[in-house]
């Protein structure tokens, strides 16, 4: 009768694949017991609550028992039904694993997606495998080097959803699973446990119960040398590491009275794993795992058989709980070109970057303030001109992360305004990488303003509309032009340069009017904008005659109209011209300036820098004996600054310098002098060295004796006249000129740019920054003759100022640009 049956209270995880199993192994036991009744409690257990983000990060031991444990202890339930690979290695006191199953189908397989095409090498994407599993990430990295790797979560349900929905192209998952839900049919490829090793216990169901209860029902599932193995398993993982999610693999298989074991080991702190393989008797199953642990991680650093985790490294670099320094993204918007409008938080952001990913569309001149030391990669364009895939880029930003850096992300406009830049945080968001985000000026709030257009205008237009004439690839949509000629607003397409023909036809079919004005905006921003400004009706045409080129912005609507009366940028005195500053950076600014505000685009591209030389016996001789000197001569501000700090350093009082005249080359020497209280009294009127050797073997009285603070690199233009007249003078470097070793961060120089040179060291370093340039196609805009000499020594076209002094240089370039 019912009634006397005994009912045994069973727990388990409430999930499908869970449950199947449990009642898999009730069954076999009420065949042999029916006697026996059981009611199945089911619970969710902390494992299956978190499903955002890899459980190598939750951290923990145990997510899928704690909940199972609690009921056992306390009696709800009588024993609790697991996968013996999501137990912890150390069983709970007072709560043994009192029965092992036997083992089912141990392999973990492939399964593509349904209802798509299946991923081939030549579709051009990479291949995406989801896995939640380091194990399983190591080691299919090795078979598939191209493969690219995404966190999958869930469920096997739910993860054969995601895999349908197309989010991956294959996914990794047990066979033992699979086939106890009924789905063997979704198995694409076995992957055989040599290639990748499971995880320990795979295929095993463990039962779980309290000390001192009789569990003599079980014998009847129990499988010995399924015990044996998950034994051998389980103490190799025991060894190395305890957790149930670290990335170690074993696998046992019972040969007679032997156990063969495989394992892999992974050492975190190289990201090296290897793989090895021991036999021992079955009865000494636990020994066993622990030898083969002490012989890998023995022989780690030193043997063949290692393999290297590929660049991208371990999922878990920093789980939980283990984590030491997790980087941090920042999302940043740099604006349509124009440094001017990149936002202060992007500078301040960038300039403390340790990673820079950049695209194609940032500004050269933003590109100039990456931080020297800064890690750059340019995925704008990888070998040839391919871009690197989205997916890829994805991951190099986790994957920097990872490694703790500071990475920035830097995009042209703003990183949301069809910046692809939520498809980047979505990863991110997934491991739970922090990140930030800051908005730069979008291509349709500056592009139309620098042509004069402004996008809204209340006689004209009461919205304005940001459209992408590119759908996500594959999408199969068009533009909706029936609503768009109807909005009465001004339209902006993104990306719309390719398509000009299709966006106009289509509009003036949706029944906007032909003469609706529109323009094409190349290149907005920069020196080199040019709009083309027409009606809706033969924009296509006359684009097409003026070779308007990418990135261009189209915009459609009444305010085109306005571009005439409001044009201005190309209309200041440098509006159209690029000009790169080669100073060194800390004397860049004021140059750069006054270029801007006469609406140059100036590039800041230091070809050498100059630091003041620390240790300098030869200049302590000289302040030891500065009483000796009649006169000091200074031929650089730098020179200036850097003899003035170091009297600063030295303690010696100002005074002391009482009575020694000074000389200095030109007028920015000269104010660097006045400001530190001191007005020179010899100035040639020429500012070169040699006007100023000639000017001093004049001055210099017989007798007296010259101290020359200066470059390390200073020219004899000055010290030959001196040499000639017989003149006692010490040469001492004060500063030390390095030429950039920076690589001009991917800056092409174009014919059209003017290059400013201000002393012949900047020509040097310029030279060096752009090996292989024809230089002949370079106009290079000289501060005097000794630097003209130089530039004209590579055959860079010259151009001279009048004068050797910033105001000249201005002038000049006005003169040329007229
Ligand atoms: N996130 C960017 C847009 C990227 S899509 C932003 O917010 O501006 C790339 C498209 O932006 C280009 O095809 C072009 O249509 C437009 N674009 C970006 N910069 C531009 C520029 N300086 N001049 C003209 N169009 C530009």
């Amino acid at each position: 009768m019912a009634e006397n049956k005994k009912v045994i209270r069973v727990g388990s995880r409430e999930s499908r694949l869970a449950v199947e199993q449990t009642m898999l192994l009730l069954r076999q036991i009420e065949k042999s017991h029916p006697e026996l009744t059981f009611e199945l409690v089911t619970m969710k257990t902390t494992g299956d609550m978190i499903l955002d983000r890899s459980l190598d990060q939750v951290g923990g031991k145990g997510l899928f028992v704690k909940e199972l444990d609690k009921a056992l202890r306390e009696k709800q339930i009588d024993f609790s039904v697991h996968s013996l690979k999501d137990m912890p290695m150390e069983q709970p006191e007072g709560m043994p694993i009192v029965a092992f199953s036997g083992r089912g189908e141990v392999r973990d397989v492939l399964v593509y997606p349904r209802g798509r095409e299946r991923w081939s090498p030549d579709c051009g994407r990479p291949f995406v495998i989801g896995t939640s599993s380091e194990r399983r990430r190591l080691q299919l990295a090795a078979m598939f080097p191209e493969a690219e790797f995404s966190l999958i979560r869930g469920n096997v349900l739910t993860r054969l959803k995601k895999l349908d929905e197309g989010k991956y192209d294959a996914i990794v998952l047990a066979a033992a699973g699979l086939i106890r839900l009924g789905l063997s049919d979704r198995i694409d490829t076995y992957l055989e446990p040599d290639q990748v090793i499971p995880a320990a216990g795979q295929a095993i169901l463990a039962v779980q119960g309290r000390t001192g209860e009789d569990y003599s029902y079980l014998d009847c599932i129990a499988c010995e040398s399924a015990r044996q193995e998950a034994e051998a398993e389980r103490g190799f993982v025991r060894y190395l590491d305890g957790g149930c999610s670290s990335p170690i693999a074993a696998y046992a298989v019972k040969e007679g009275e032997l156990l063969r074991l495989r394992g892999l080991y992974y050492e975190e702190e190289t990201g090296r794993y290897l793989t090895g393989e021991l036999t021992g008797p079955a009865e000494e199953a636990e020994a066993l795992g622990i030898a083969l642990a002490k012989k890998l991680q023995a022989s780690v650093g030193g043997r063949t058989s290692c393999g290297k985790v590929r660049p991208g490294a371990p999922l878990n670099a920093c789980p939980a709980g283990r984590r030491t320094s997790c980087g941090k993204v920042w999302l940043v918007g740099a604006g349509p070109s124009d440094p001017g409008l990149f936002t202060l938080k992007g500078q301040k952001v960038l300039s403390e970057a340790q990673v820079v990913v950049y695209d194609r569309l940032v500004g050269p001149a933003i590109l100039q303030m990456m931080p020297e030391k800064a890690e750059k990669i340019d995925v704008g364009k990888r070998s040839g001109d391919h871009p690197v895939p989205q997916e890829e880029i994805n991951r190099i930003l986790l994957e920097k992360a990872r490694e703790g850096k500071r990475v920035v992300r830097l995009k042209g406009g703003d990183p949301f305004v069809f910046g692809r830049g939520g498809e980047e945080l979505e990863l991110l968001a997934e491991h739970h990488i922090p990140f930030e985000v800051v908005p730069g000026v979008t291509a349709a709030a500056a592009v139309p303003a620098y042509a004069g257009i402004p996008v809204t205008h209340r006689d004209y237009c009461s919205s304005v509309h940001l459209i992408t004439a590119h759908k996500k690839r594959g999408s199969g949509e068009t533009l909706d032009f029936d609503t768009l000629a109807k909005l009465d607003g001004t339209l902006v397409f993104y990306m719309g340069l390719s398509a000009l023909g299709d966006i106009c036809r289509g509009l003036v079919a949706a029944g906007m009017e032909e003469d609706m004005p529109a323009a094409v905006l190349e290149r907005g921003t920069t020196a080199a904008q040019r709009r083309v400004v027409s009606t809706v009706s033969r924009l296509p045409e006359e684009a097409r005659k003026e070779k308007i080129q990418s990135p261009a912005l189209i915009v459609v609507g009444k305010v085109c109209s306005l571009s005439e009366t409001f044009r201005w940028a190309e209309d200041r005195p440098l509006g159209k011209q690029r000009i790169i500053v080669t100073r060194p950076k800390k004397r860049s600014r004021k140059m750069a300036d006054r270029l801007t505000a006469l609406g140059a685009e100036v590039i800041l591209l230091p070809a050498i820098e100059t630091e003041p030389i620390g240790n300098n016996e030869p200049l302590e001789r000289a302040f030891s004996q500065l009483e000796t000197y009649s006169w000091i001569a200074f031929t650089s501000a730098e020179g200036v600054d850097c003899f003035f700090d170091k009297l600063y350093e030295a303690g010696i009082d100002i005074r002391n310098l009482s009575g020694i005249r000074f000389a200095a080359i030109g007028p920015a020497t000269e104010k660097a002098l006045a400001k530190r209280g001191i007005f020179a009294e010899v100035k040639p009127t020429v500012y070169t060295g040699e006007a100023l050797g000639t000017l001093l073997a004049e001055q210099v009285g017989p007798g007296e004796r010259l101290l020359l603070p200066r470059a390390d690199i200073g020219t004899e233009q000055v010290t030959a006249p001196l040499l000639a007249a017989g003149i006692a003078f010490d040469d001492v470097a004060v500063y030390r000129t390095e030429l950039s070793d920076g690589e001009g961060n991917g800056l092409d120089i174009r014919p059209e740019d003017i290059v400013t040179f201000t002393s012949a060291s900047t020509v040097r370093g310029f030279v060096r920054m752009f090996p292989g340039l024809d230089y002949r196609k370079v106009r290079g805009l000289c501060i005097g003759e000794q630097t003209a000499k130089e530039a004209e020594q590579y055959g860079i076209q010259v151009i001279v100022s009048d004068r050797a002094d910033m105001d000249s240089m201005v002038e000049k370039l006005l003169e040329i640009v007229k």
